[in-house]
């Protein structure tokens, strides 16, 4: 029989009273986010008898159980239990357009008259490519994919076909996708690629592990801002150091943009003046329906061509899905023009720039990182408290009327106005008068 060990043996460490504070906030904020929610609780049990904790996409549940929202109009969503946000989530950025954009509802009924499923190419694909070729300077051409992880997929792929070499260099922090994720912590289901791991802004780091690895190299896969991350920018040293060094290793430098590229109308990397190989999109550019897309020189994807004997194939049953490929097209022509992206991101450097006021001026225990409408708000504190410390403002952000990422991610939609960031604004200066103290640690 086991004995067990006498239960002064080890004593359970004393946590320091800042942390009790802490956690008692966030228990009793839990607590009250439980108690008003009691249908989003009912339908998360109900689906949790056949989703794995009644869940099927892992970034947006969180405990004691995530909401069902039931509605969205403009940058508003309604819960099931009948409560109204303003969405700054923007589903991670794919909700650029908002829930209701006319045009996007227009092309999506309109294929949709047509008929579904056509089983061929289609009058839309073309038109799409075309939108999306006469932005980036760097692409050429390109193909179309069912998300952002399998444009990243695709695009290592097709950096291997190129140069006959399999190694990849990612960075720590790195998000392509669920199935490539390089962020800490978690036990991410990774696809087994031959992957060199440098760390994300340190030049002299990456040009060595280049350096060492550059006969096998096939490809660096880099985020020009890593989002997941917590919206971490890649300095232009950093960024232009890897171009240098993938011309000298000969292997294709992938930006994935499958976020940033909203910062300019020519993506981060219009706005930084460095060129990619390859460039992976998704999120918006297929009009918020499920969508992704790489692309890049044309030496490296005409590979693709499947007029060539030695063709590379990449099939898809909903690559050219009319419904994507129409609202995608009406989206970019009407919707994601030049300045309505200037003006976005212009919006959110304003509100980057007002937090950081507030919070200085609080004296807060907040911070705020981020480029243009993408940016993520971090708590001040120890990272052993960093994980309470988030979720009490979300608790707080939801309470306000304020829908935000859990961990704090911020990506801003069109519809968007000076009024729905004041409205974050006074929410936050809330938070720090009423829990500031709970997080000084
Ligand atoms: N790459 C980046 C930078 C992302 O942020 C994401 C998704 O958040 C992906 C790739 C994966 O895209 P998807 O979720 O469409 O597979």
């Amino acid at each position: 029989m086991r004995t067990l060990p006498h239960p002064s043996a080890h004593p359970a460490p004393v946590p320091a009273p800042e942390a009790v504070r802490l956690a008692a906030a966030l228990a009793a904020a839990t607590d009250a986010y439980a108690r008003r929610n009691p249908r989003s609780a009912e339908m998360a049990a109900a689906a949790a008898r056949h989703l794995p904790g009644g869940s099927t996409r892992s970034s947006i549940w969180y405990a004691p159980f995530p909401l069902r929202m039931v509605r969205g109009e403009d940058c508003r969503l309604f819960d099931a239990d009948g409560h109204e946000y303003v969405d700054f989530l923007g589903e991670f950025s794919a909700g650029i357009y908002g829930h209701s954009a006319a045009a996007v509802r227009e092309a999506i009924t309109g294929a949709l008259a047509e008929g579904l499923s056509l089983s061929a190419h289609n009058r839309w694909e073309g038109r799409l490519a075309s939108l999306i070729c006469e932005r980036f300077a760097s692409i050429d051409l390109v193909r179309f994919t069912n998300s952002g992880t399998e444009a990243n997929l695709l695009a290592i792929a097709a950096a291997q076909g190129a140069t006959g070499r399999r190694r990849v260099l990612v960075f720590e922090g790195g998000y392509h996708g669920s199935v490539l994720s390089f962020l800490p912590g978690g036990a991410g289901i990774r696809v087994p690629h031959d992957f060199v791991i440098g760390r994300y802004n340190d030049v002299e780091g990456g040009r060595a592990l280049i350096g060492q690895h550059a006969a096998d190299l096939a490809a660096i896969l880099v985020e020009p801002m890593q989002g997941s991350a917590g919206c971490i920018p890649g300095s232009v040293e950093f960024l232009a150091s890897l171009r240098q060094g993938a011309d000298a290793a000969g292997a294709a430098l992938i930006f994935d943009e499958v976020q940033t590229s909203r910062l300019s109308s020519g993506g981060l990397q219009g706005r930084l003046g460095i060129t990619a190989d390859l460039t992976t999109l998704g999120k918006y550019f297929g009009g918020g329906l499920a969508f992704g897309c790489f692309g890049g020189r044309r030496s490296i994807m005409e590979r693709f061509d499947p007029r060539r004997p030695d063709g590379l194939a990449h099939a898809g049953t909903f690559n050219n899905n009319t419904l994507t490929m129409a609202a995608g097209a009406a989206a970019l022509s009407t919707l994601l023009t030049p300045g309505a992206l200037e003006e976005l991101n212009r919006r959110g450097d304003s509100l980057r720039a007002a937090m950081m006021t507030l919070f200085e001026r609080l004296d807060a225990p907040l911070g705020v990182t981020g480029l243009g409408s993408l940016m993520n708000i971090h708590p001040n504190v120890p990272a052993a408290a960093m994980g309470d410390a988030r979720k009490l403002l979300f608790f707080a952000l939801l309470e306000a009327g304020i829908y935000t990422a859990a961990r704090g991610f911020i990506a801003l939609s069109l519809p968007i106005t000076d009024v729905h960031t004041a409205r974050l604004l006074g929410a936050l200066e809330r938070f720090v008068h009423d829990f500031g103290p709970a997080m000084r640690l």
